[in-house]
């Protein structure tokens, strides 16, 4: 049996979407236009992650006033995240490499290492979607069974139940022993991550102490501990929750498929671009607050396809990629609200941890 994942990176699929993506792009004015939202964005994330901190530090005075900020303040973060961090660690946020490389330090700001997610999330997700054993993403083990080559516990079955709250303390992982673990480790599944040195190493130690100033040191100079640690923890669950919810609407739901290492092996060489699109699902595509605020992560199946493309396009782009999928037979989903796809992972759950279903998938027809 091999175990050797083989992707065939090219293809007449993907040449030809990509050359009708890119004359779309070239339209005059487009990258302008989209440099400009891209700027605006940052300014307003920027400005309400700052107003919630700064208000929640300074001007609260009741616990109600604490706990809405702590919910903005986690909101907006997650926002940063998803539109500033994750575009600039692709190097789409812009054009110019020196405005990417500092705009992913965001990440560090906001507590965790942006020189692992680039190991983590560029490489081993982005390679190596939905496949068991190799992409970290889906590894939740032992506490979730997200796919069907994974061993199921007892304790699964409950899963569709316990694992929401458990989202919401991912950001705790990251903050404590997640990247840390990975460092140590040198390896995020199959892929090696060395220790970082020079640049990478002062990016991570200087986010760290940036983030730990604003969000503990800084609040206890003028506030009880009891008091900054619950407001920490607060802030980092809807941080976590909503990062968490987000990303697994696109790949861990009923629509999405599944392998495992092995099963590539024996597949032999895969179409890269297709398993891309096979492996992820949109969602809430005519829905223009979610796809500001979620940074066109409702559209992860054009995010697949096209990581060095700004977000700000993705919803123009995604007529374009159905469309070619349909004609050369490559299966594109997509949930029509956010609602449908919040269910439709909750079922995905439910049924990976139920005894009965071995999770073999079910032959679906494409198109
Ligand atoms: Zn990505």
């Amino acid at each position: 049996m091999s175990s050797t994942i083989d992707f065939d990176g090219g293809g007449e699929f993907y040449t030809d979407l990509k050359a009708r993506v890119r004359a779309h792009l070239a339209e005059p004015g487009r990258a302008r236009r989209a440099h400009r939202r891209m700027y605006a964005k940052t300014a307003v994330l920027i400005i309400w992650t700052v107003v919630s901190w700064a208000l929640l530090v300074f001007a609260a005075s009741t616990w109600w006033q604490a706990a809405l900020l702590c919910v903005s303040l986690g909101l907006a973060l997650a926002g940063i995240g998803f539109s500033i961090t994750h575009d600039a660690n692709h190097g789409s946020y812009s054009p110019n490499r020196n405005v990417n490389r500092t705009m992913r330090w965001s990440l560090d700001v906001i507590g965790a290492s942006s020189y692992v997610w680039r190991t983590k999330h560029n490489v081993v997700h982005h390679t190596f979607t939905n496949i068991a054993g190799a992409d970290s993403d889906i590894e939740q083990l032992p506490l979730a069974r997200l796919a069907p080559d994974q061993k199921r516990r007892w304790f699964h079955r409950f899963q569709h139940v316990y694992i929401w709250p458990l989202y919401g303390l991912f950001s705790v992982k990251w903050h404590t022993v997640g990247d840390l673990g990975l460092m140590l480790r040198g390896q995020v599944g199959l892929t090696p991550l060395r220790w970082p040195r020079g640049r990478e190493l002062f990016g991570l130690v200087a986010g760290k102490a940036v983030f730990v100033a604003w969000s503990i040191v800084i609040p206890l100079l003028f506030h009880p501990v009891w008091q900054v640690a619950v407001a920490f923890l607060a802030t980092s669950f809807v941080l976590a929750f909503t990062i968490a919810i987000v990303f697994q609407l696109a790949h861990c739901l009923e629509e999405a498929e599944f392998s495992s290492i092995d099963a590539m092996g024996e597949a032999g060489r895969t179409e890269w671009a297709r398993h891309q699109v096979e492996t992820t699902v949109d969602f809430a595509p005519g829905n223009p607050f979610l796809a500001w605020y979620l940074g066109g992560l409702n559209f992860q199946i054009e995010h697949h396809l096209f990581t060095r493309v700004c977000h700000i396009h993705y919803p123009d782009i995604a007529p374009i990629v159905r469309e070619t999928c349909e004609e050369y037979g490559v299966r594109y989903q997509s949930h029509a609200t956010i609602w449908s796809a919040v269910a439709s992972h909750a079922r995905w759950l439910k049924r990976m941890g139920a005894k009965a279903d071995t999770g073999r998938r079910m032959a679906v027809s494409p198109g």
